[in-house]
């Protein structure tokens, strides 16, 4: 089959609005051009998403490139169709059209240039990434390992860059966890405070602890971790009754210094000082969404790294900033790293890419076949 052009590819795409977790046709259209390129296709549907896996090829080094066709809700303020995938002034608008489905076609395109290789190239494309990441990338990789299928080197698309197309590397991602705190007093009367306990000076006496402690400067590949308080909630509409309960949320970004066990800890021994200060009853809960990892730089990151400067005149910037990712699941098969568009416009309104940038993009990843299954980084 002749070469796949990555714009048609991506317009295709962006025209199925598939919002989490609809699909609406998105992966029918991708998995007909995997076919035809000579992939053996599975869909695996679990849950309400659906998900796609599709390998050419039976003999290592195996080389997977990974994504979703899922999109987040249109919301408010657009002057383009967001699923009508329209090219103005040489850009590519549409949701999906940075994060990621461009960044999907620029793959299937690069893969239609390259002969196929001694090797096995596949794509593992989930449903559920901008959801709650349950059914996707997390299920598909215990299904590949029930089926004894090993992944050797993976990339991510996600729009990992800054600015071009290449211009940064994700080599890792900080951690996230999420605490919920709930302070208990005793209610009473605000004119007899003595026989109350009022659980908010408690909790603003621990926010303002948790949120002014330093949990570190950054690590050799990592950025200072952060704490964000998102919400205090009291909810009392009298003006006369000191409250029985009050209540925070905050989230943790966290580096390669700390685990979800150690945050917790952490969190649970200020409480406990707090609550012991104030007389309060102080509960912590947490729930972690991906904890923090690091590919170590070494042969395959270097191998990207150089395919990228060829390509581009300029090597990359190794980073493990921004957000979580379907990467955070995916390092625990194989070495991962995430390159793609530049996500400037994600999530917004009118979101958009260069055509341009998305043949770049299509450029890098052909170049980086090319070089991997010359000299696989094994
Ligand atoms: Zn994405």
């Amino acid at each position: 089959m002749a070469g796949i052009d990555a714009l048609a590819l991506a317009q295709a795409l962006i025209r199925r609005p598939s919002v989490t977790p609809a699909d609406a046709g998105a992966l029918n259209v991708l998995e007909a051009v995997l076919k035809e390129l000579g992939f053996t296709t599975h869909r695996l549907p679990f849950g309400d998403v659906d998900n796609l896996y599709a390998r050419r090829g039976t003999e290592v080094p195996h080389f997977c490139f990974a994504g979703h066709t899922d999109v987040v809700p249109v919301g408010e303020g657009w002057k383009a169709d967001p699923f009508a995938a329209e090219v103005k002034d040489g850009v590519l608008y549409g949701r999906g059209a940075a994060d990621m489905k461009s960044a999907i076609a620029a793959f299937v395109a690069a893969v239609s240039r390259i002969a196929p290789p001694k090797g096995s190239i596949s794509l593992l494309i989930t449903g559920d990434e901008e959801g709650a990441a349950v059914n996707g990338t997390i299920k598909l990789l215990e299904w590949l390992k029930a089926k004894g299928e090993k992944i050797d080197h993976c990339v991510v698309g996600e729009p990992t860059s800054v600015s071009t197309t290449g211009d940064t590397l994700k080599i890792g991602r900080r951690g996230s966890i999420n605490f919920r705190l709930t302070v208990r007093g005793v209610q009473g009367h605000v004119g007899y405070p003595q026989k109350a306990k009022n659980p908010i000076p408690a909790l603003a006496e621990l926010v303002t602890q948790l949120a002014g402690h330093k949990l570190d400067k950054g690590t050799e590949h990592f950025d200072a971790s952060t704490l964000a308080f998102t919400t205090v909630d009291v909810g009392n509409p009298a003006t006369n009754v000191i409250p029985g309960e009050a209540r925070a949320g905050f989230n943790i970004r966290f580096n390669d210094r700390h685990t979800p066990d150690s945050l917790t800890n952490f969190v649970k021994d200020r409480a406990a000082r707090v609550a012991q200060e104030t007389g309060c009853e102080i509960e912590v809960v947490s729930q972690t969404s991906g904890v923090a990892f690091l590919t170590q730089p070494g042969k395959f990151t270097q191998l990207v790294s150089d395919t990228v400067a060829t390509v581009t005149g300029q090597a990359p910037f190794f980073s493990t900033s921004g957000g979580t990712s379907d990467a955070r699941f995916i390092k625990d098969a194989c070495p991962v790293v995430e390159l793609g568009l530049a996500g400037a416009t994600m999530h917004k309104a009118d979101e958009c890419v260069p055509v341009a940038e998305i043949a770049a993009l299509t450029d890098i990843y052909a170049a980086l076949l090319a070089a991997y299954f010359a000299k696989p980084p094994l």
